[in-house]
């Protein structure tokens, strides 16, 4: 067992092991399973099919090492994540081509992944010297007081498949970097490029051994390691970035164990056009934000708002628009449109749009699955009681309703249980921000698409969206415990 290592694109042969305490090792059920490309169908690399004693062993080796990497000088630290992105970057295009294949991430986004997590590792640096707490007046004469901020120990990241490289890297990077040790179990969808490539670069750039482990497991068997995560008191902290089911069920088990998570969850993000905003912008940023990555992204556009006097030449020019996208081959950079994760949801979008459409919903584009795609949709006169009303559709279908004003729009994108992302596109951008502020969410932004992330950003949501904020200054409220520390240099009267 072994990561793939250097060996450009051997992972695709290799046989991935667990990463822990330093070293590739096979599960210890002995079990593996293998992970299949999204686009050909084809066996890309067999996976060790970790269980809860695997994660066990994960959680033993990073509590070992926590004490030690935690008292890490601030300078090799900066040292390790500068060199981890220099090591990443001189692999771009290895890095790239892993995507599709694992994931069937297209050239653009591969490329908005990549720069991302470049630009995490190098301001995750900084983090080594950020200052540490603050020192409090007290009312206590002779009273010193301080807010000292410590790492909490071993935190736990599951993370997804979608973005995988991205989003298991915002899910160890920042904890990391504040001094925890962690333990990350990746989708079994992206065992590679969600988990084994992080061992590897982490590992090559001088992270010591023990403080990032990685436990994989076969589809299906998630449960049994994040449960091992939740009952382990050694686990201080847990990050989950997925669906908001699996995240209400974490959560309900978490409050028995009094374990504090991290939820980033679902969307069923709102896109707002203004009667002023200059429609061409307006179909490009739409069409963008509702199916970059084939719509498999928590901040994709699930339902565009346009005011009425815009509302039928926007269908349109967005229809014609969504209906030209490029589909097919990942690895082929004219792509825009590729292959879903697996068959699971390609039957799931399949049957989501039949249904909305038996209602009495209108498909203006696609509409039509091309296996392994499924190309952009767009849908309009969607019934309240379509499935595809409620919750998030991860894929490339959108839902397009035309309102009397913008305010309505608000109105109804409110009603959701879900709270991510937002955006608004208007020539007036200060009633752009007026509305912003009357939308239930935890992202928005004016004049754009909902589909941004910067690392240093405070991202998450509300609502049933999440819990928590990733962005690498905000990570230090999550994955870092406050201590109140006072010294006195005197005695005090005591009563009696
Ligand atoms: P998606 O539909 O995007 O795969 P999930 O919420 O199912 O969303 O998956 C996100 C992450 O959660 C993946 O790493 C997956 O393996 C993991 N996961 C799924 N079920 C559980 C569970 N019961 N306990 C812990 N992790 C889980």
């Amino acid at each position: 067992m072994t990561g793939a290592g250097r060996a450009g694109n051997g992972w695709r042969t290799a046989r991935l092991g667990h990463f822990i305490g330093g070293d590739w090792v096979a599960a210890g059920s002995g079990r593996t399973y293998v992970d299949h490309s999204p686009w050909s169908g084809a066996a890309l690399c067999e996976v060790a099919a970790g269980d809860a004693e695997d994660a066990r062993r994960a959680i033993e080796a990073a509590h070992a090492a926590f004490g030690g990497w935690a008292g890490e000088s601030p300078r090799r630290r900066q040292q390790i994540f500068l060199r981890a992105a220099d090591i990443l970057e001189g692999r771009r295009a290895e890095v790239l081509d892993a995507l599709a294949d694992e994931t069937g991430c297209g050239r653009h986004f591969g490329d908005v992944q990549f720069d991302f997590t470049l630009r995490l590792l190098r301001q995750a640096a900084h983090l080594a010297y950020r200052p540490m707490g603050e020192l409090l007046p007290s009312d206590v004469e002779g009273t010193q007081a301080m807010a000292v901020r410590r790492p909490v120990g071993v935190v736990a990241a599951i993370a997804p498949w979608n973005a995988s490289l991205t989003l298991a890297g915002r899910a160890i990077v920042g904890p990391l970097a504040l001094g925890n040790t962690v333990v990350l179990k990746p989708s079994e969808e992206a065992p590679y490029t969600g988990g084994a490539l992080w061992a590897e670069i982490l590992h090559e750039a001088g992270l010591p051994a023990g403080a990032l482990n990685v436990v994989t497991h076969a589809p299906g068997e998630a449960g049994d390691i994040g449960d091992a995560m939740l009952a382990n008191p050694l686990v201080k902290r847990i990050n989950f970035t997925g669906s908001t089911p699996t995240g209400r069920r974490l959560a309900e088990k978490a409050g028995r164990h009094l374990k504090r998570l991290v939820l980033q969850l679902s969307g069923q993000n709102p896109l707002i056009v203004a009667r002023d905003a200059d429609i061409g912008y307006a179909v490009d940023a739409a069409a963008y934000g509702a199916f970059v990555h084939q719509g498999q992204v928590c901040m994709c556009a699930r339902r565009v708002y346009v005011e009425r006097p815009l509302a039928e030449e926007f269908a349109e020019r967005f229809a014609a628009k969504v209906a030209a996208l490029p589909t097919g081959d990942p690895h082929d950079p004219e792509t825009v449109v590729g292959p879903v994760i697996n068959e699971w949801a390609l039957a799931l979008l399949d049957r989501r749009v039949n249904e909305a459409v038996e209602l009495g919903a209108r498909v203006l584009a696609g509409g039509v699955p091309r296996p392994p795609c499924y190309p952009a949709t767009v849908l309009t006169d969607v019934p309240g009681k379509a499935e595809i009303a409620h919750g998030e559709t991860f894929g490339p279908v959108v839902i397009l309703e035309a309102v009397d004003s913008a305010e309505e729009a608000v109105a109804r994108a409110n009603r959701s249980d879900l709270g991510l992302a937002a955006s608004i596109i208007t020539g007036d951008s200060r009633r752009g921000l007026r509305l912003a502020a009357q939308l239930d969410v935890g992202i928005v932004h004016v004049n754009d698409q909902p589909v941004n992330d910067e690392p240093h950003m405070p991202f998450g949501g509300v609502k049933d969206s999440g819990w928590g904020r990733f962005g690498l200054g905000f990570a230090a409220e999550e994955f870092c415990e406050l201590q109140w520390v006072t010294v006195r240099d005197q005695d005090r009267t005591f009563p009696f």
